[in-house]
């Protein structure tokens, strides 16, 4: 009899998720994490609780306060004057954030009765898996199932060399000392966005530069065009079709050189920020070597089941491709435990919720009227602006706008496509919607409280068959 039923190697979003729902099926579940938290001890959460989501959103919270006060107090009759930042409290209270959500992981952990093991997980093939230990000690278990969730790590170009010190990954971005004068970004994707956003809110006069000719090019090029002109007004200073050629540090500074629709140009800035992407991570896990198939982008794959080339060895998360989101690879994890236990679960990526959490958010869900058009699909677009909401005007936030796309023939709710203020949260009510595989229809005859910002997807809704009532 193997030692577990089952053992995950990663406790990110994805792996955590799974050695719960595995423990809550009633199957003997162990998971293996490496990572060494900022305490220098080990640390459930992956990336996404300990340097991602969450204290990407906590500096997000902190950075909106400080730029909500200087900028916006005074229109609500509040004077601040001399307001500060402290750079080290604001960190500190990302750091107890996640010190506090880690630590609930490993609660949950022993409430679920999950054996949490300490260290670097190696497969041996033959339902073995070697653990090694910070100092360097091994041992074997064995296990009926694996399941890898190693999760993903910062992507590298050789043109911008991290040094952990002027040139930074998303991690770096984190845990700058001061709020740097002069920030580059290269990458305008989620990381980019966010962080030069929290930065830029602190001070910091951030260039950011996108290699493709389109911004935020999987989303609506409505959304997307508001967006743009709202992050420069904003003071972000974003270039499209930048290509960086060169970016080296010298006497403290970091010089970059690209090219663009303008030619050569070179700026510089006190530190930058490469974020261009993330790769899959299955660095010492000996994977291929057991007879796992790993794609040319370093992907494991699998089948319908998420289990790899390899009886019984499984892949979920960030590992595996897709979206690299949490709740993504959370919901794998969720589907992978309950096949196991002989449930016929499935989840549908097509109604995959996206958020990228500038101010205000952009969020969507299902197919942009870009795709429809290209697969020939016929549908309408209702869309409802921000500046007819009664709430967003009480808030002060009226920029931006909820555009909602139905199938021309069926009405069935095709995609929504959120700019403005908490569209995350709104987007729930669409994302629901469609896997209900419900109408806009639905929502133009579903009652919705006033005043409240959820009044948008209604109106939203209404538009669609050109009867929306407040604009
Ligand atoms: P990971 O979270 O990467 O976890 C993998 C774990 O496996 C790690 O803990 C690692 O130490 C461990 N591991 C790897 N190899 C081994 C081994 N051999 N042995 C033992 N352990 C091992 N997504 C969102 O949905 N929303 C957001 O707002 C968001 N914000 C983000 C902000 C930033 C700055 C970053 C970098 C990412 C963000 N993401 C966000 C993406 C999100 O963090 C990832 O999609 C998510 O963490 C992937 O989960 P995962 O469990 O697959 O992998
Ligand atoms: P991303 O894929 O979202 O964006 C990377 C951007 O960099 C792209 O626009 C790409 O065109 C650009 N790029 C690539 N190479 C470049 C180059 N050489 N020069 C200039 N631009 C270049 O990746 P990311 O922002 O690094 O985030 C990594 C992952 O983490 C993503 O998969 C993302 O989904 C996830 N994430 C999600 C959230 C969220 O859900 N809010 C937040 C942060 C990160």
């Amino acid at each position: 009899m193997a030692d577990y039923q089952v053992v995950v190697i990663g406790a990110g979003p994805a792996g955590y998720v799974a050695a719960i729902r595995c423990a809550q099926l009633g199957m003997k579940t162990a998971c293996v994490e490496k990572w060494i938290g900022k305490d220098g001890k080990n640390a459930l959460g992956g990336t996404c609780l300990n340097v991602g989501c969450i204290p990407s959103k906590a500096l997000l919270d902190s950075s909106h306060h400080y730029y909500h006060l200087q900028k916006h107090a005074a229109e609500h009759g509040i004077s601040a004057s001399n307001v500060n930042i402290d750079v080290s409290t604001m960190l500190k209270r990302k750091d107890e954030i996640v010190q506090k959500l880690t630590g609930g992981v490993a609660g949950l952990f022993r409430k679920n009765k999950i054996d949490r093991l300490e260290g670097t997980a190696k497969l041996l093939g033959g339902q073995q898996v070697e653990i090694t230990d910070v100092d360097g000690k091994t041992k074997t278990i064995t296990a009926d199932n694996i399941i890898i969730a190693t999760g993903s790590v910062p992507a590298r170009i050789p043109v911008a060399v991290v040094d952990n010190e002027y040139i930074v990954d998303s991690t770096g971005a984190l845990e700058f000392s001061e709020v740097p004068k002069r920030l580059g970004v290269i990458g305008a994707g989620a990381i980019g966005l966010e962080l030069g956003s929290v930065w830029g809110r602190l001070g910091s006069d951030v260039t950011i530069l996108e290699a493709l000719p389109d911004f935020l090019a999987p989303v609506d090029r409505k959304i997307a065009a508001a967006a743009m002109k709202e992050f420069t007004k904003q003071g972000l200073k974003i270039s499209v079709g930048a290509k960086v050629s060169n970016a080296v540090v010298e006497n403290g500074e970091v010089k970059l050189t690209y090219e663009d629709s303008k030619g050569s140009q070179t700026i510089t800035v006190d530190k930058l920020i490469v974020a261009v992407g993330r790769k899959p991570n299955t660095e010492g896990l000996n994977a291929a070597e057991i007879g796992v198939k790993i794609d040319e982008r370093g992907f494991i794959q699998v089948d319908a089941n998420r289990q790899t080339a390899v009886p019984n060895v499984y892949a979920v998360g960030d590992v595996i491709g897709g979206p690299m989101l949490a709740h993504k690879g959370s919901e794998e994890a969720i589907m992978v435990a309950e096949r196991l236990a002989g449930q016929k679960t499935e989840m549908h990526y097509d109604i995959m919720p996206w958020v990228i959490y500038t101010w205000p958010e952009v969020a969507w869900v299902g197919r942009t009227e870009e795709e429809l058009k290209k697969a020939g699909v016929e549908y309408k677009v209702g869309q409802f602006p921000f500046m007819a909401s009664g709430r967003a005007m009480a808030h002060g936030d009226t920029s931006g706008m909820i555009r909602m796309i139905a199938d021309a023939k069926t009405d069935r709710i095709l995609g929504v496509h959120i700019f403005g203020i908490s569209a995350s949260e709104l987007l729930g009510e669409a994302v629901l919607a469609m896997e209900f595989d419900g109408s806009s229809e639905d929502l133009a005859r579903t009652i919705h409280g006033h005043p409240t910002l959820s009044e948008g997807m209604h109106e939203a809704a209404l538009a669609v068959d050109g009867r929306m009532i407040h604009a």
